[in-house]
């Protein structure tokens, strides 16, 4: 008997074109694979609510086999599931980093923060890292620091210009005035750092700890805004600081013997030549 009729088409087929099935007679199924896969395919079209739904009943309630079997799997498929990765990976490069892309820019403040978290957390482990990526990749970073120098050489040679221009604008030695506008009393100084002197004015004033209580009591009482501050007289940058001082004590005594009003109440005796 090398054919047999199925019950369901009523056509007679080949044996191998029916499904075992132990419990009968001759060991197979009374319809043909076909008709099997017409009815399983017609059986889950109109059942497919209630598939997923046991589908889902099966899964929670076989949670913890489902995902030991997961792991099992990953760990005796390690080779071949990076194979698979890897090909995939190839084959969809521009799919991948198109979606790679747009992940990022959905979700941007969120890994934005996420790194930041990160950074606060492994603070330590960065800098490590850091340090041992340095000392791996030494000479490719002078390497590229040199390249860089080379490639901006003009630029950089601008800023550094520029930076010890504006440190010797403000390392000037010069003897400067803090006039007040409204009563015209002023505060003479002398220094070798002329932006720095004055910062230091500026700020103990705001902060109401001025080292001479008068100029810091009229501060108060008249604002920022009457005060002007000048440059009296500059000297030549390599002067000695006590020569400075003593051509300040000059111009101090000076005015007050011209009867100005100053802030000024004592000069340094050191200063005054005798
Ligand atoms: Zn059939």
């Amino acid at each position: 008997m090398k054919e047999k009729k199925c019950s369901s088409c009523k056509k007679s087929k080949l044996l191998c074109e029916f499904n075992k099935n132990k419990s009968k007679k001759d060991n197979l199924a009374t319809e043909c694979k076909a008709c099997c896969a017409d009815y399983s395919k017609q059986y889950r079209a109109q059942n497919k609510d209630a598939i997923v739904l046991k589908k889902k009943q099966y899964s929670e309630k076989n949670k913890e086999k489902i995902s030991e079997y997961h792991r099992q799997y990953r760990i005796e498929n390690k080779e071949k599931i990076a194979e698979y990765r890897k090909q995939y990976r190839e084959k969809n490069k521009e799919k991948m980093s198109e979606y790679h892309r747009q992940y990022c820019e959905k979700n941007k403040e969120r890994l934005k923060e996420h790194r930041r978290q990160y950074r606060i957390e492994n603070k330590e482990k960065i800098a490590e890292h850091l340090k041992q990526w340095r000392e791996i990749n030494k000479d490719a970073i002078s390497l590229k620091k040199k390249k860089y120098r080379e490639k901006y050489k003009e630029t950089i040679n601008k800023k550094n210009r520029a930076y010890l221009q504006n440190k010797r604008a403000n390392m000037k030695s010069v003897i400067y005035e803090i006039k007040n506008k409204i009563n015209n009393r002023s505060y003479i100084g002398c220094t070798t750092q002329l932006g720095r002197r004055w910062r230091e004015h500026k700020g103990s004033l705001e902060r109401g700890k001025h080292e001479n209580g008068l100029l810091q009591k009229d501060y108060n009482k008249y604002g920022k805004d009457a005060f002007v501050y000048s440059i009296l007289k500059e000297h030549r940058k390599d002067i000695q600081f006590q020569d400075l001082e003593k051509e300040e004590t000059k111009l101090i005594l000076g005015k007050k013997q011209n009867g100005e009003k100053l802030y000024n109440i004592s000069v340094k005796i050191s200063s005054i030549e005798i």
